[in-house]
């Protein structure tokens, strides 16, 4: 065996022993994790690029692990997706958001909405309509205040399903958005065929705004797509003043990112809230 390989071997070693632990974690202590509150949720402002006002947040959940610190949900939403706990997890999310934004609209923020990303798992399964009704039902929390963000990945993996699904959600009044919109299948001709409120151009696309003609172009196109369709335009992970001057330029209607807020417990996130409102 040359060094490398057993580098390689190492780290696949590592790699391995990751996953186990959070599989592990995940299977025999999530019932706990919930009770502990090492689950809980971020919430990150969607912001008005022309007025500045915050129309909505998007729940954010996060893992804080009392041995192994914080866990990403990039990292441990797929392992919760593969061992059938998305459900529950999935359900808790919809459940905390939908209190949490009924409670802040109590306080005086009449008109805030809240996004809640819904994984593949979650959305195909045959009870996840009653489920998002009943989250609104228990919360008090009017339908049109709720946006699922969904991925191009989860509507393509059985597509008419995916939009009588939709269509269904719409139907209640509930909004529904394409998340990370340009980094899968996307092509702008099918988005005439998605029963959709808004969708969030990919951060991917916004941090390579100045830098590149040709992603400046792409997200004029969605936006000029928006507009003919009548669906709203997001733009996620604006992270400067550049981004934020083009996109407005460019007639993006909403900004979201590190420039505007990075994602805030619910204390932080009231009192920025408040502010917002005070100025
Ligand atoms: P996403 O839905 O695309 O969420 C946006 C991610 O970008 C978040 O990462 C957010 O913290 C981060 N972000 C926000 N503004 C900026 C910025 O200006 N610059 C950069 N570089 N990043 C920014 P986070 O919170 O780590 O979440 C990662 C992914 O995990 C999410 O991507 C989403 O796919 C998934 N996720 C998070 N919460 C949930 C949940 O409750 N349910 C499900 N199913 N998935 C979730
Ligand atoms: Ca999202
Ligand atoms: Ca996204
Ligand atoms: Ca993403």
């Amino acid at each position: 065996l040359s060094f490398t390989t057993i580098e390689e071997k190492n780290i696949k070693l590592a790699y391995y022993d990751y996953e186990s632990v959070l599989r592990f974690e995940l299977s025999n202590h999530l019932q706990k994790a919930l009770e502990r509150k090492e689950l809980f949720l971020c919430y990150q402002p969607l912001v008005c690029l022309r007025t500045g006002e915050m129309i909505s947040s998007e729940a954010l959940l996060r893992w804080e692990h009392p041995k192994l610190g914080p866990i990403s949900p990039a990292r441990f939403i797929p392992v919760a997706e593969e061992m059938g706990f998305i459900q529950e997890i999935g359900a808790w999310v919809l459940n905390s958001a939908c209190k949490q934004t009924k409670a802040w609209q109590l306080k005086g923020m009449h008109q805030l909405g809240v996004c809640v990303n819904v994984s593949a798992k979650q959305f195909l399964n045959p009870s996840f309509l009653d489920e998002v009704k009943l989250a609104l039902k228990v919360s008090g929390l009017e339908a049109q205040y709720l946006t699922l963000e969904l991925t191009e990945s989860t509507m393509f993996q059985n597509l008419d399903e995916s939009i009588d699904i939709m269509k269904a959600l719409r139907n209640t009044g509930i909004n529904v958005s394409i998340d990370d919109f340009g980094t899968g299948y996307s092509s702008l001709s099918y988005l005439k065929y998605l029963p959709i409120n808004s969708l969030k151009i990919d951060q991917a696309f916004v941090n390579s705004l100045q830098a590149t003609p040709i992603d400046t172009a792409i997200v004029k196109a969605i936006i000029t797509m928006g507009e003919v369709l009548s669906v709203d335009i997001v733009a996620e992970g604006v992270e400067t003043k550049v981004q934020a001057d083009l996109l407005r330029e460019l007639n993006c209607q909403y900004a979201q990112g590190y420039y505007i807020k990075k994602p805030l417990i619910a204390d932080e996130f009231e009192v920025f809230a408040q502010q917002l409102i005070m100025s």
